[in-house]
């Protein structure tokens, strides 16, 4: 069955696709982190959506929010009208924030995707602060849209298209992992902010003042790399002296992924601008951008698409916010998220591919290198694509769906729903140590 849904597929839909290259089933049904495909074999899924379903998928909570919008005949798609859904949305989404940024904040809602919602935030710092250039970091993701792709760090999904939205400078972000100054984050963070001070601060640097500063707090398509907290603070302090908005893109981090319920909050700072999307929908589509009050000098219309009105997305996004708070599933991650890397640790001892297990809560990533590489000159990891795909299929065929990331998709990366438990936690890490073995 799996392969004549492929094969039927790969002739009628367009050769961008890429998970059916990799993943080579088709799904028949799905509850929590289990998938079935069409022919009853059962998977663990690590993907979760690529981090939207936070919940796993067709947990009870966002089926009956579904169930009651549906049977009150509530309405479908508001545009930006406002509703007694979205005003509860708003208000679960606003008491979720730090209350420092909260109570001066604005929300815009997107067009339903993460990209969507980073094109906003784009045109919002440009519009505030009259200026038109970006800064963003190396390995960073942001999105499909020519503005969001443009400042993509990694060179992958851009190379070919001609003529991208060129103002955009990319600024180091302090990986450490093989680091020319060892693993040392203190140094690192202090090499990476020293050098985006002094450009920001040289006249004579010929650098221009960006409009804004985007940053993920943890790099997620980049291979689950943390900023540490020092960098994060620093990046915070040199912003502020420059007056230039700090955009952290939350879009897969946010919601409790990664042990906080934002993960600028690790760092216990307080940026301009949030970017959300992903699991801020409760599983269904919805984005939003949501900034402080002194940035909202925009018009109206400035920034618009048609599904940003989604209210069976805001009812499933307040039911699923309200429930992890309430069922403590943000220290379930982290503590989840602390197993795993434990487990992970002690397969490493015998697999020396395992290069560095790293990540925040159940944002996890673990790089495969080649061991027996010379090439670790000037701090270049010997990344191993070829056996990090390899890993990748022996998991799937063993019933483990882990997707790739990274430069050189190099990084296995670990993304259950916040809800994954003990027992799931060991049975995930028993088919990894199998597979790489
Ligand atoms: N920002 C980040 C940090 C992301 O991880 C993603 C999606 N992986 C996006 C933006 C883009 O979101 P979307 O795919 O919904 O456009």
């Amino acid at each position: 069955n799996n392969s004549a849904y492929l094969e039927r597929q790969a002739s009628t839909e367009s050769n961008a696709r890429s998970y059916p290259r990799k993943l080579t089933f088709a799904i028949s049904k799905a509850k929590g982190m289990y998938i079935k495909d069409t022919d009853d074999n059962v998977y663990y899924d690590c993907l979760s959506g690529a981090g939207a379903l936070a919940l796993g998928h067709n947990h009870p909570v966002v089926q009956d929010a579904i169930r009651q919008q549906l049977d009150a005949n509530l309405p479908m798609l508001t545009l930006d009208i406002t509703t007694p859904v979205k005003d509860e949305f708003v208000q679960e989404l606003l008491s979720s924030l730090p209350a420092e940024f909260a109570k001066n904040a604005k929300i815009q809602f997107c067009g339903p995707s993460g990209a969507d919602a980073v094109e906003a935030a784009i045109k919002l710092v440009k519009i505030a602060t009259g200026r038109r250039g970006m800064m963003a970091f190396h390995g960073g993701y942001h999105g499909m849209t020519h503005g969001a792709l443009a400042m993509m760090g990694n060179l992958g999904s851009k190379s070919k298209i001609p003529g991208l939205m060129p103002e955009v400078q990319f600024l180091p972000f302090p990986y450490t992992y093989r680091s020319p100054m060892g693993d040392d984050g203190t140094a690192c963070s202090e090499l990476c902010s020293n050098y985006i001070d002094n450009i920001l601060t040289d006249d004579e640097s010929g650098v221009v003042k960006p409009a804004g500063i985007i940053i993920e707090a943890v790099q997620g398509e980049g291979g689950k790399i943390p900023a540490s907290a020092d960098f994060l603070q620093r990046l915070r302090k040199i912003t502020k002296e420059q007056n230039i908005p700090l955009i952290i893109d939350e879009v897969q981090t946010g919601i409790g992924r990664t042990g906080k319920m934002y993960a600028f909050e690790h760092a216990g700072i307080i940026p301009d601008v949030v970017i959300l999307s992903k699991a801020v929908g409760g599983s269904l589509p919805l984005a939003v951008v949501v900034y402080h009050k002194d940035l909202d000098v925009w018009g109206p219309g400035a920034h618009a698409g048609t599904f940003r009105g989604n209210q069976l997305a805001m009812a499933t996004g307040t039911a699923v916010i309200r429930h992890i708070r309430e069922h403590k599933l943000i220290e379930n991650a982290a503590a989840m998220g602390q197993l795993f890397t434990t487990l992970l640790a002690n397969i490493q001892l015998t697999k020396p591919c395992l290069g560095d297990i790293r990540g925040l809560g159940l944002m996890l990533g673990v790089e495969i290198v080649n061991p027996y590489s010379q090439e670790t000159l000037c701090g270049k990891p010997p990344r191993y694509e070829q056996l990090s795909r390899r890993i990748q299929a022996a998991c799937f065929s063993r019933g483990l769906i882990l997707e790739l990331g990274g430069r050189q998709s190099s990084v296995l990366r670990f993304m259950p729903p916040l809800t994954v438990n003990e027992r799931q936690v060991r049975a995930i890490c028993a088919i990894f140590e199998e597979a790489v073995t």
